[in-house]
C-alpha cells in the first residue's frame, strides 16, 4: 500500500448523535480526551465551572448554553487520524445535524441508560438509515440508575428497527457501576479512579473466574454477571461485521462519559469496527476515496464565527484526492476556478490552517458567498457534481417583514445568504413572488437566530409572525400547476429559492387530504434537486 493509500486508510470521521442532554457533548470531550487532544476535561456547559464545552462557540450558543452548531475536530489515537463531526444538541437545529450526517462515514449513537431511545434520536437515526452508514451505540450514564440492559437493548431494536449486539456488559449501575465485560475478549475490565472524570481512568482487566476480579466485584456481582453473560451468549443475535457495515446491526457498549468508565474500550472497539472513508456518488458515478484527483463536497456554511472577522466559513468533506494549501480547484456550481482561500481545521475555537488534507477530512475555507450547501468542488479535467444533500422538511413557519421598508436590498440580501448557509429555508407564496416571505425551520430558536443575525449582520429590523402550519412537502412531479390541485383552504403553495414547488400544511389532515383529493400528486418530506 502506497502512503497516499495509508493516509486515507487510518482516518475515521464520524458524527455523535443524540437527543439533548444524553451525553453527546461529554462523550466527545472524552474521545478528544483519550485522544490527547485536551488535557483535561470541563464540565461540560458551565454546570459546574464556567468553562464551556470545547466544541461551542458561537454567542448564542453561551447565551442559552446550547451548541447551536457543528464543528469538526480532529486528533489521532492508535495510528487513526479521526475527524469527530460534533452536532448541536439543541433540536431547533437538528437539520445541520442532518446534513452533518451525509459528510460522516458512521454514526455513534448516545442514549441516555436511564431514558432509553428519545425523539430526537429517533429522527437522527432516521438520517443514518438513508444513508445505510454504520450507526454504534453508546449507552450512557450507566453511574446513574438505569434501565436493565437486556430490557434496552429490546428496547432499542424494537423502537428503531435494528439488530444490536451488545459488545460489552456492564457490571452493576448506578453507586454500583463496577466495570464492564468485554465478551470477544472474554475478560472483565474493573474501573478504579478517574479523578470524577476529569483524568483517564485505570482499569484492572482479568478472566471472569479470575480470584482478584471476583473479589473486586464482590460475589454477588460475580454471579449476576455470570448468570447475565450465559443468557447473553445464548440469544440469537450473532456477531456480524457486514451487517454492522451497512447499518444493519448496531454494536452496543455501555458506560458512563461523565466517569470516563468505558470509554476507552468503546474508543478501541469503534475504531477497529467503523469504516475507514467511504465513496459517493457523483454525476460521474461511484468517487473512490482513493481515486488520485482531488473532489470534495460543501455540507456546512457557517457566517460569523468569529465577531471580529465576521466572515463566513464552508466546511467541506474531502471524497478523494489530496488537498495541498494553495491549491486551485474547480467550483462545479460556480462554473470557474477558484484558490481555496485559507483553509482551516478546527479545534473548537481555535483555528488552525491546514497544510494538507486527505479523503475523509474536513475542511474550512472562506467563503466570500459563492458557496451554497452541496457544492462541488474538484480538481479532474472532467468536473463531476456529487449527489445533492437533501433538504429536509421544516416544522416551524414563520411570516417575516423587514420594519424598515427603504431596506429592501439588504434584507432580500440578508435572508438569501442566510438560506444559502442552510440555516433556514425561505419559501415564497407562489403567487406573491418576495413580496410574501415564509421562513421555515426546524426549531422555533431558529427564528431567533435569523432575527439576531439579520439585525447585527445586515443591520435589518425584522417584524416575525409564526404561522400555525406544521408541515410541508415537496411536490415531485414535474411540470404539474399547482393552483390546479384541489387542497384545504388552510394549506399554502409556495416555493424554494430553487424554483421546486411546495405545499405547508396546517397539519397531517391536509396533506392526507390533498393525497385523496389528487391522485396524481406525489409528495416527499425530503427535498432533493434534480
Ligand atoms: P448533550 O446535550 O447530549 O450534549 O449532553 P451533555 O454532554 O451536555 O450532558 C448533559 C448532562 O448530563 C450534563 O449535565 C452532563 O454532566 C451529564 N452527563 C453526561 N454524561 C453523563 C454520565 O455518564 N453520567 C452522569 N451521571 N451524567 C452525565
Amino acid at each position: 500500500m502506497s502512503d497516499y493509500q495509508k493516509a486515507i486508510e487510518k482516518r475515521r470521521t464520524f458524527a455523535i448523535i443524540s437527543h439533548p442532554d444524553a451525553g453527546k457533548t461529554t462523550l466527545t470531550e472524552k474521545l478528544l480526551l483519550y485522544g490527547g487532544a485536551i488535557l483535561s476535561a470541563g464540565s461540560v456547559k458551565g454546570k459546574k465551572t464556567n468553562k464551556h464545552a470545547v466544541s461551542d462557540w458561537m454567542e448564542i450558543e453561551k447565551q442559552r448554553g446550547i451548541s447551536v452548531t457543528s464543528s469538526v475536530m480532529q486528533f489521532q489515537y492508535e495510528g487513526c487520524c479521526i475527524n469527530i463531526l460534533d452536532t448541536p444538541g439543541h433540536q431547533d437545529f437538528s437539520e445541520d445535524t442532518y446534513r452533518t450526517l451525509m459528510a460522516a462515514d458512521s454514526a455513534v449513537m448516545v442514549i441516555d441508560a436511564s431514558k432509553g431511545v428519545e425523539t430526537q434520536t429517533k429522527k437522527l437515526f432516521k438520517v443514518c438509515l438513508l444513508r445505510h452508514i454504520p450507526v454504534f451505540t453508546f449507552i450512557n450514564k450507566m453511574d446513574r440508575a438505569a434501565r436493565d440492559p437486556f430490557e434496552l437493548l429490546e428496547h432499542i431494536e424494537s423502537e428503531l428497527g435494528i439488530a444490536t449486539y451488545a459488545m460489552n456488559w456492564p457490571i452493576g449501575s448506578g453507586k454500583d457501576f463496577k466495570g464492564v465485560y468485554e465478551r470477544d475478549y472474554k475478560r472483565v475490565l474493573a474501573f478504579q479512579g478517574g479523578d470524577h472524570g476529569q483524568r483517564e481512568v485505570d482499569s484492572v482487566n482479568g478472566d471472569l473466574n479470575d480470584l482478584k476480579i471476583r473479589n473486586l466485584l464482590g460475589d454477588d456481582f460475580h454471579a449476576q454477571l455470570c448468570e447475565e453473560i450465559e443468557l447473553l451468549d445464548g440469544a440469537s443475535t450473532e456477531f456480524d461485521q457486514n451487517a454492522v457495515s451497512c447499518g444493519a446491526l448496531s454494536p452496543v457498549f455501555f458506560g458512563s462519559a461523565l466517569t470516563n468508565f468505558g470509554v476507552e474500550p468503546f474508543l478501541e472497539h469503534f475504531l477497529k469496527m467503523t469504516t475507514s472513508p467511504l465513496p459517493r456518488n457523483s454525476s460521474a458515478g461511484e468517487i473512490s476515496p482513493f481515486d488520485e484527483a482531488f473532489t470534495a463536497f460543501i455540507f456546512k456554511i457557517q457566517a460569523n464565527m468569529n465577531k471580529a472577522h465576521r466572515d463566513r466559513i464552508a466546511f467541506m468533506r474531502i471524497v478523494s484526492g489530496h488537498f495541498e494549501k494553495g491549491m486551485e480547484v474547480y467550483h462545479m456550481q460556480g462554473g470557474r476556478k477558484i484558490k481555496l482561500a485559507q483553509p482551516q481545521q478546527f479545534m473548537a475555537d481555535n483555528r488552525e490552517i491546514v497544510e494538507e488534507a486527505y479523503a475523509g477530512d474536513v475542511i474550512g475555507v472562506f467563503d466570500p458567498g459563492i458557496f451554497s450547501i452541496g457544492d462541488t468542488l474538484c480538481n479532474t479535467s472532467k468536473p463531476i457534481s456529487f449527489d445533492p444533500i437533501p433538504t429536509f422538511a421544516p416544522e416551524h413557519f414563520a411570516r417575516i417583514q423587514q420594519i424598515d421598508t427603504m431596506k429592501r436590498k439588504q434584507f432580500i440580501k440578508g435572508i438569501t445568504q442566510i438560506a444559502q448557509e442552510g440555516a433556514i429555508q425561505v419559501f415564497q407564496e407562489l403567487n406573491l413572488g418576495m413580496e410574501e416571505i415564509i421562513v421555515g425551520g426546524v426549531g422555533v430558536l431558529q427564528f431567533d437566530v435569523l432575527k439576531q443575525r439579520l439585525k447585527s449582520e445586515y443591520n435589518v429590523d425584522i417584524k416575525l409572525d409564526i404561522l400555525p402550519y406544521q408541515c410541508v412537502r415537496w411536490i415531485e412531479n414535474e411540470g404539474l400547476d399547482p393552483n390546479l390541485l384541489n387542497l384545504t383552504s388552510d394549506s399554502k403553495r409556495v416555493k424554494d429559492l430553487k424554483g421546486r414547488n411546495l405545499i405547508i400544511f396546517a397539519n397531517n389532515w391536509g396533506i392526507k387530504w390533498a393525497a385523496e383529493q389528487n391522485k396524481e400528486l406525489i409528495l416527499a418530506e425530503v427535498g432533493t434537486i434534480k
